[in-house]
């Protein structure tokens, strides 16, 4: 059978990573189209109205391990001003020998929770001094070359317990909402392991990565939220001729097919750009899925977090008993959104723990939370009103990971987005910039066959 071939590529998701593949090929010419379910484009990115204020209902903040995310603004002149968080770093809330909750900055030199200088007063405060005389013989601890452990595994037995439980892993949950114990650091942090392989030792890889101010610096946001990211690129890449269809879910896709309810479009590239859990089903293989990510985004109006009680927000360790296991201060970190809130009128994300969303969905339940992480005694009638988001395709598990990505190579069709390039704008962004040049760079239906058999 010949298929005539319309387009050049058909890209099924339109997160960050579609929409930059869609741009990137249609302002070089080819004849894209991007299909996504639902009924707006920018997946992760959302928006949603509190407090006045457009506020982000899914990512936040992007990491400036790589220089991902400003060059696709700079090379797109996107119309976005990239902000740095506020000056007031966040916190780690951990129980006490006492049983007490306690909270305390983040050290200022630290690398997914691995400190660059174990026995820095900013540490010491969090693992003790027994925990630091533990963690700083990692320095001269010999390098095993044998196959990589888990995270968990890996900061245990090369700092000690304390850090892998006070810093490792409420770092890890919190920002890749996963555990220490499931993932490994080449994948999390693959410059990092890297150096730590060559250098022989966490510490001085940590020492020489880490930026030398404060661990907030490692992000950086969008005046106005994050979502103008993907609404801004949306309408670049409209501008140069990518054909974005919003509300057009991809029901089956081959390696030079897609197919939509009632229409199928065929091109001579496939792109699958959706979450791990679709795009398991796009190639009919079995992937346990991830549970989904919880979060929160709600008003609080108290005095108290007038003075930013935990600076930027503040993570919990296991053994703090919380449904939530993060809280973001957003007006405290972002300028901007202090700025545009009313005076008194703050606004809060809770990242709930896994399978226990359902307790902070009222505002007794939110105010139980704050209340525990901050140290801040607030009241349901403080919480103003509660936006509950459930992420439910967030999560890409190692093994979803592997399994997607075999099945799409044995079928030949390309993946992009959090699946084939690790959670976070840093890593999908670059990556998908790089799929897009290799799509670019080979020849389009009319230079080369316009059929495929
Ligand atoms: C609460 C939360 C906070 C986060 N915080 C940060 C952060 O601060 N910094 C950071 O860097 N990262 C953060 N992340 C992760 C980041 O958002 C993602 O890594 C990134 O947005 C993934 O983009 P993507 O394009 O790969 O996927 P998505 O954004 O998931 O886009 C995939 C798109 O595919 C669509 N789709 C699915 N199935 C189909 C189908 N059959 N047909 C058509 N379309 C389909 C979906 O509707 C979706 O729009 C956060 C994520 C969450 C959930």
């Amino acid at each position: 059978m010949t298929v005539d071939v319309t387009h050049d590529v058909v890209i099924v998701g339109g997160g960050i990573a579609g929409l930059t593949i869609a741009w990137e090929l249609a302002r070089a010419g080819r004849d894209v189209v991007l299909v996504e379910a639902s009924e707006d484009a920018g997946g992760m990115l959302r928006r949603g109205a509190v407090a006045g204020l457009d506020a982000d209902l899914g990512a936040e903040s992007f990491a400036t391990r790589t220089t991902g995310v400003a060059d696709l603004v700079a090379d797109a002149r996107l119309p976005v001003q990239l902000v740095e968080p506020a000056p007031a770093g966040a916190h780690v809330a951990f129980r006490r020998r006492s049983g007490r909750v306690d909270r305390a900055p983040l050290p200022r030199r630290a690398l997914v929770g691995m400190p660059a200088d174990p026995t820095a007063a900013d540490v010491v405060r969090i693992i003790g001094r027994a925990g630091a005389r533990r963690a700083a013989r990692e320095r001269s601890m010999p390098w095993s070359s044998g196959p990589e452990p888990t995270l968990a595994e890996l900061a245990t037995s090369r700092y000690g317990a304390r850090v892998t439980a006070r810093l490792v892993e409420p770092l890890c949950r919190s920002v890749y909402s996963q555990g220490a114990d499931s993932v490994r650091l080449s994948a999390l942090h693959p410059v990092l392991w890297e150096r730590a392989e060559a250098l022989g030792s966490l510490t001085a890889a940590v020492d020489a990565l880490a930026p030398a101010v404060r661990a907030g610096s490692a992000v950086r946001g969008v005046e106005g939220g994050l979502w103008r990211l993907a609404a801004e690129l949306h309408a670049a890449a409209l501008r140069v001729g990518a054909d974005i269809r919003t509300g057009a879910p991809a029901r089956a896709a081959t390696a030079t097919t897609v197919e939509l309810d009632g229409e199928t479009l065929s091109a001579r590239a496939v792109v699958l750009a959706t979450g791990p859990t679709a795009a398991a089903g796009l190639l009919h293989v079995e992937v346990a899925p991830a549970p989904p990510v919880g979060l929160i985004v709600a008003e609080v109006v108290a005095d108290a977090f007038d003075a930013f009680p935990v600076g930027s927000g503040v993570i919990a360790a296991p053994d703090v008993d919380s449904a939530a296991k993060a809280l973001t201060h957003v007006d405290a970190k972002w300028e901007w959104a202090a700025a545009a809130l009313p005076a008194g009128t703050h606004l809060v994300r809770l990242s709930a723990q896994e399978g226990r969303q359902g307790e902070l969905t009222d505002a007794a339940g939110a105010a139980t939370a704050i209340r525990t992480l901050t140290g801040v005694r607030i009241s349901p009638a403080d919480v103003r009103r509660v936006i509950p988001i459930a992420w439910p395709d967030a999560v890409a598990t190692p093994s979803a990971r592997a399994a997607v990505t075999e099945a799409a190579a044995t079928r030949g069709i390309r993946l992009a987005g959090a699946v084939a390039a690790g959670t976070g704008l840093a890593s999908v962004i670059p990556h998908a910039r790089a799929l897009a040049a290799a799509l670019t760079s080979s020849p389009t239906p009319s230079e080369g066959a316009r059929h495929v058999r």
